[in-house]
């Protein structure tokens, strides 16, 4: 039974329903955490995900709205902080991919990328900070970026273009709150085995992938949120402004 390190804190995941935001989830209340796991359509598999984090030893509810929205997130974050009793811990993992080369790329797709990975995260981020400045030096940012923004990635100009814009803002804001007691941290996944790599990585392409891969294989959703449960608790109490990579060394 490992320590309840998150006892009484409670947690926001943004798109928790499925992939790495459910293990997210059910990583932080497997620590004790109150997790609350967001979704935008998919309530069958939020559900399911709730019922994950019970399975773990955990307590979860469900909260619909979309990240892109600003005054339904605001809505939503000041919702969440009455019937909780507040916020300690956001974790920024809803996201899309729109796959194009920037020659084809539509405005349309361009726009809507943007607003889900990157306003999506700026707008939970500023309604969550006047409930994290409040979690007495407990109070934590976590965002999700990728290895492509770091790296680039042809093809994917729109998504690298937001996940980059996520490690700007994740290093701006740590600067900004550190003095307050809030840290603030990002975490770049490599290749994760979800809904979203399936469609996009036969068995051909994944073979090719994995021997590019140091560590040999694609990642799981839970390696990704047991790095994000370590930027939860308080073992990372002096770390702020990181960028942790959980990409099996395809990236240093
Ligand atoms: P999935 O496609 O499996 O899940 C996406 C989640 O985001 C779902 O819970 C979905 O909710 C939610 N979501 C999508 N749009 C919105 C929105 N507008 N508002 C609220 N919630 C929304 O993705 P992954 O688990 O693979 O990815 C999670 C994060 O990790 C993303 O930010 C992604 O960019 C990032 N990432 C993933 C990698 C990978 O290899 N998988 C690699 C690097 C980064 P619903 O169920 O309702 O649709």
């Amino acid at each position: 039974m490992p320590e309840l390190e998150l006892a009484g804190k409670i947690a926001l995941v943004t798109g928790g329903s499925r992939g790495i935001g459910r293990a997210i989830g059910v990583a932080l209340g497997r620590l004790g955490a109150k997790v609350v796991l967001n979704y935008t359509s998919n309530e069958a598999a939020a559900i399911e995900a709730a019922a994950a984090v019970a399975a773990a030893g955990g307590t979860a509810t469900t909260k619909r709205f979309d990240v892109s929205d600003s005054a339904a997130v605001d809505s939503a974050i000041k919702e969440v902080a009455a019937a909780e009793g507040g916020l300690h811990i956001l974790v920024n993992n809803a996201g899309i991919a729109i796959n194009a080369l920037v020659l084809s790329a539509k405005e349309a797709d361009w726009k809507r990328c943007i607003d889900v990975n990157l306003n999506g995260t700026f707008y939970c981020c500023k309604s969550a900070l006047r409930y994290l400045l409040k979690a007495k030096d407990a109070g934590r940012i976590i965002n999700i970026t990728s290895i492509t923004g770091e790296t680039g990635s042809a093809g994917q100009g729109p998504y690298v273009a937001a996940k980059a814009g996520i490690i700007g803002l994740t290093k701006t804001l740590a600067r900004e709150y550190a003095a307050r007691g809030v840290t603030v941290n990002a975490v770049s996944p490599g290749y994760i085995d979800t809904d979203m790599t399936a469609a996009e990585l036969p068995e051909a392409k994944r073979a090719e992938l994995m021997k590019t891969i140091p560590l040999g294989r694609v990642g799981k959703p839970e390696d990704v949120a047991a790095a994000v449960a370590y930027l939860a608790g308080p073992a990372a109490a002096y770390v702020t402004g990181q960028v942790l990579r959980v990409n099996g060394g395809l990236f240093m």
